[in-house]
C-alpha cells in the first residue's frame, strides 16, 4: 500500500467516524477473517436498568437495595450505576459503608459496621465461600448480595440491544466473516443475546484474562481477529486482538488501546471501517 493511498482511505474512514489511530491497521482490518464482540456497552447500550429485586428470606426488597447501593456507590460499572439510580427513585439512601473495593470482572466488596458486603456475579461470590443457591436460567443479568457470610438474594438487570447490533451481525456473516461474543457476563444473559443476534459462538464467564486468551488461540490456530469492545477491562484483548477496535462512547483507557476507533459507537462502525479496508487496499493491489 502506499502512503498516499493509505492516507486516501483514512480520510475516507475518517469522515464516515472510523479512525484509524495506527498506521497498519488499515492493513490489518483487510484481512481479518473473526470478529469478536464485547457484550455489555458494545452490543448493548450498556445502560442497564434494575428490573426486579428479590430478598431471601432473610431480608427485605429495600434493605436489599439500601446494601447493594451503599457497595456500589464508588464504582463505576454500569450495573452499579443503574442499581443507585434504582434507590434513588425509590427515595432510598445508600448504606454508608467503607473501604471500598472493586474487582474487575466480578463485582465489589465494601464494609459496613465491621462485616464484609460483597455485591456481584454468583462467581463472585462463591469463590469467597458464600453459598448462592441456584435460580432459573434467565435472560437478564443478575447481581447478587451477601452480608459476611449470609446470602440475602439478587437483582435482576437488563439492558436493552443497540438497535443496528443485528444489522451488523448479519452483514458480517454474509460476508463470510466468523462473528463470536465474549463477555464476562454469566452464560443466561450471554446465550440469549447471542440467540436474538444469530451469533454462532458465544463465551460467558470470562476475565479480561480470558478474554485476551481467547483471542490468542484463535491467532494461534490462524485466524485474523478483530476484537470490539468499549471498557476498562477490554484494554488487553484490544491489543492482544490483530485489530483492536473501540467504541468512541467507551471508556478513555479502550479508546488508548484501540487501533481503530468508532466514533459514534454504533456497531455496524465494524462494516465501514472493514469496507473502507478492503476498498483502499483493492485499489492498490
Ligand atoms: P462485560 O464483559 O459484559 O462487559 P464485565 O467484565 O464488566 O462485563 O463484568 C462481568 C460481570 O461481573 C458482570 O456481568 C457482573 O456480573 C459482574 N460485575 C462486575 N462489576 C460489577 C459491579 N460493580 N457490580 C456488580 N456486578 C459486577
Ligand atoms: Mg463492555
Amino acid at each position: 500500500a502506499t502512503p498516499v493511498s493509505i492516507l486516501a482511505g483514512t480520510g475516507r474512514a475518517a469522515e464516515l467516524g472510523v479512525l484509524f489511530r495506527k498506521g497498519d491497521a488499515l492493513q490489518n482490518l483487510s484481512r481479518v477473517d473473526l470478529v469478536a464482540f464485547d457484550k455489555t456497552g458494545t452490543l448493548t447500550e450498556g445502560r442497564p436498568s434494575v428490573t426486579a429485586i428479590l430478598p431471601t428470606r432473610d431480608c427485605d426488597a429495600d434493605t436489599l437495595l439500601t446494601l447493594a447501593a451503599g457497595a456500589e456507590t464508588a464504582s463505576e460499572h454500569p450495573l452499579a450505576r443503574a442499581i443507585l439510580a434504582e434507590a434513588k427513585a425509590r427515595g432510598l439512601t445508600p448504606a454508608p459503608v467503607d473501604r471500598f473495593e472493586a474487582v474487575t470482572g466480578g463485582g465489589v466488596t465494601a464494609t459496613l459496621e465491621g462485616e464484609t458486603l460483597r455485591v456481584g456475579s454468583r462467581a463472585f461470590l462463591q469463590q469467597t465461600g458464600v453459598a448462592v443457591p441456584p435460580t432459573d436460567p434467565t435472560p437478564v443479568t443478575e447481581v447478587h448480595v451477601a452480608r459476611g457470610a449470609l446470602y440475602l438474594g439478587h437483582l435482576a438487570l437488563s439492558d436493552a440491544v443497540k438497535p443496528d447490533a443485528a444489522r451488523a451481525i448479519a452483514a458480517l456473516t454474509a460476508r463470510g466473516t466468523r462473528v463470536a461474543l465474549l463477555s464476562g457476563d454469566a452464560e443466561g444473559p450471554v446465550n440469549a443475546l447471542a440467540r436474538d443476534l444469530a451469533i454462532p459462538e458465544a463465551h460467558a464467564r470470562l476475565s479480561p484474562a480470558d478474554k485476551r486468551a481467547q483471542v490468542a488461540a484463535w491467532r494461534a490456530a490462524g485466524h485474523r481477529v478483530a476484537f470490539v469492545g468499549d471498557g476498562l477491562n477490554d484494554a488487553a484483548v484490544l491489543a492482544e486482538a490483530d485489530v483492536g477496535i473501540a467504541l468512541g462512547t467507551g471508556t478513555d483507557v479502550a479508546i488508548e488501546a484501540g487501533d481503530v476507533v468508532l466514533v459514534s459507537g454504533a456497531p455496524t462502525g465494524v462494516l465501514t471501517a472493514i469496507e473502507v479496508s478492503r476498498r483502499t487496499l483493492r485499489n492498490i493491489a
